[in-house]
């Protein structure tokens, strides 16, 4: 704890790092939950080239109004989008996903700024970002991996591979992922670890596919407004077909049982 790892590398009892104090650390397996730009991931030749590389910014503003109790997505033209968060109803957390071409000549907080007074459901309703010092960023908010196992080493979390989230994802997967991959090693005890590890990034791949596909093709309707407004139009004819769609994207359904759901609710046969 507060020690950064700065190198990984094989060594015959498994796996040796080095910290930046100096000190290092021996161990025969390795669990890499270092996140999106995973040292573990990329030392371990399990990372894969990202090619689309987005970058987020983010900054806690004022409300205008009244925050409503629940977090919106604005998906702009140009396929960047605005998260808006409810930090209480006074303070609002906003979120930017955009290309790093985008923000080429432009402060990070001027191009907050911009983003949210060109929106007109977004202009009236958070005050201004004040300052550069006020603002975080991410980047790439991408990662991609292999397999997110290996001899010797797992990964956990959004070191083992970035959804770009449609919501929740994130915490979702990183706390599926550290469950599955405890349960298994627990399990299969100290003779079994390398059947453990096989397993767990089988199931991690399984898991991961379906979901993956998911999203991409989400993602490419809702920069196509005709596409997103009647996607929207089906999701509210009725309402098992929302519901569908929500437990969907929050992982209460695998996705083929979420389609089937919503279209069930859409043909009236589920509610
Ligand atoms: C803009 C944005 C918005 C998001 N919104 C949501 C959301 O609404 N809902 C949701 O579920 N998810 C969201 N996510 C995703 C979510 O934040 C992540 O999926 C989640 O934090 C993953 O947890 P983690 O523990 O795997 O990685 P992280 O939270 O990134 O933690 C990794 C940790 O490893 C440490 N570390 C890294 N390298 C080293 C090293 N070399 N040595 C020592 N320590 C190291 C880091 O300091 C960090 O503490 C969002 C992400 C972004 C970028």
């Amino acid at each position: 704890m507060g020690e950064k790892v700065t190198g990984i590398e094989r060594v015959e009892s498994g796996w040796r790092l080095r910290m930046e104090s100096g000190w290092g650390a021996e161990a025969p397996l390795l669990v890499g939950a270092d996140g999106r730009k995973s040292l573990v991931a990329r030392q371990s030749g399990l990372a894969l080239p990202v090619p689309r590389k987005r970058v987020a910014l983010h900054a806690d503003v004022a409300a205008l109004e009244e925050a409503p109790p629940f977090g919106e997505m604005h998906v702009f033209r140009d396929g960047s989008y605005v998260g808006l968060n409810n930090l209480s109803s006074r303070e609002v957390n906003v979120s930017t996903v955009c290309d790093p071409a985008a923000l080429r000549g432009v402060a990070p907080h001027e191009f907050l700024n911009r983003q949210l007074a060109s929106s007109p459901h977004l202009r009236d309703r958070v005050d201004r970002v004040a300052g550069p010092a006020k603002v975080g960023a991410t980047f790439p908010s991408s990662h991609a991996v292999r397999r997110a196992s290996g001899p010797g080493v797992a990964l956990v979390g959004d070191a083992g591979g970035f959804i770009d989230p449609l919501t929740g994802e994130g915490i979702y997967m990183a706390l599926w992922m550290a469950e599955a991959l405890a349960g298994r090693l627990v399990k299969a005890g100290p003779v079994g670890v390398a059947e453990a590890l096989a397993s767990y990034g089988a199931e991690r791949a399984r898991s991961h596919r379906g979901k993956q596909r998911l999203n991409l093709l989400f993602q490419r309707c809702i920069v196509r407004p005709s596409v997103a407004n009647g996607i929207l139009r089906v999701l509210a004819c009725r309402r098992g077909v929302g519901d569908a769609f929500v437990g969907l994207i929050g992982n209460q359904y695998r996705p083929a049982l979420g389609v089937a759901r919503m279209m069930g609710a859409f043909m009236g046969i589920w509610e």
